[in-house]
């Protein structure tokens, strides 16, 4: 396990006209090795900012990222996996040519004859056949590109993936496959998955634990299965009614329950007590602290032991 913390992030900023928002606020969460987390909630809640700080894409605007066991850096090399894989492919280069780049850059294989014979593999274990390699992006379905984008990521041996929304570009009977050959990947080369979805239903499907975030701070983090048998924060519960069925795989019952403030200007106290159903006095005025209870869950409300 390793612990990625930020406490006193309070000030990684996104330009707006004359303000600042402050996308991510004191958080911290476990990545089991060799498992995945996942980090949900809904859109705008800072889980993309999160993917780029640990990644590297992003550099905090003012505090610190610590990434136990408590060296300078992310002690695992990391990839990412974006949401649209053909916005993230050259469109002009060949498949072969897009796999080969990290093999070439990082030196991993030298002559031709060797970086032929990476990219099929690359290819093979994603799914794909050598002949694909010759082909352009825009040949291939979006649930290919994503494939390739995973060979890709996987041509310079990472450890950590960092995956953005992965699938919720695809079909649901495309997003299935490629969340199999995730995990596949993961039990094969025994990668560290950091998860970012919206979608509860998936992440059950790939994660050790979840940590929940709303506007910008973590509210719940624990093991997968305990959070979904017994979710203690408010948040928690009405994102867990909002799983898709099949009739309606797409609805989305978060909004009807109220909409996310805006992050401009955050509510008093705890940011969910404008839409919380169990909101008393002591929530619009003091921000609850992270606690963790018996169970090992951490949860971030005042009433953890009544919700
Ligand atoms: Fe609801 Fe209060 Fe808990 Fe916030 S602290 S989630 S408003 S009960
Ligand atoms: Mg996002």
């Amino acid at each position: 396990t390793f612990d990625v913390s930020a406490p006193w992030l309070n000030r990684v900023v996104e330009r707006k006209p004359r303000q600042f928002l402050h996308a991510v606020n004191d958080i911290s969460f476990d990545v089991p090795m060799s498992g995945c987390l996942s980090l949900v909630g809904e859109s705008g809640c800072g889980k993309s900012t999160v993917a780029r700080l640990v990644t590297g894409l992003y550099k905090p605007n003012s505090g610190e990222m610590r990434f136990a066991p408590g060296q300078d850096g992310n002690p695992l090399s990391a990839q990412m996996i974006f949401q649209d894989p053909y916005a993230s492919l050259n469109p002009r280069w060949r498949v072969k040519n897009i796999i080969a780049e990290p093999l070439r850059e990082l030196k991993l294989r030298k002559t031709a004859a060797e970086i032929t014979e990476r990219v099929v593999e690359l290819l093979k274990t994603v799914g794909l056949s050598a002949s694909d390699g010759e082909k352009f992006p825009h040949e291939f379905s979006g649930g290919q590109r994503q494939r390739i984008s995973i060979a890709r990521a996987l041509a310079s041996e990472p450890q950590f993936l960092v995956c953005d929304e992965p699938t919720s570009a695809l079909d649901v009977s495309v997003q299935a496959q490629v969340l199999n050959l995730m995990r596949r990947l993961q039990d094969e080369f025994g990668l560290t998955y950091l998860f970012i979805s919206h979608d509860m239903s998936v992440v059950r499907h790939m994660s050790d634990r979840i940590a929940v975030m709303y506007l910008g701070r973590i509210v719940e983090e624990g093991e997968t299965e305990a959070l979904f048998a017994r979710p203690r924060h408010p948040y928690t519960q009405l994102l867990l009614q909002t799983i898709p069925n099949i009739e309606h795989p797409h609805r989305d019952r978060v909004v009807a329950a109220g909409e996310v403030p805006s992050p401009l200007n955050p509510p008093s106290g705890c940011p969910f007590h404008p839409r919380c159903p169990i909101a008393t006095a002591r929530c619009s005025a003091e921000i609850p602290e992270v606690r963790t209870l018996s169970t090992g869950t951490r949860v971030a409300c005042h009433l953890a032991e009544e919700a």
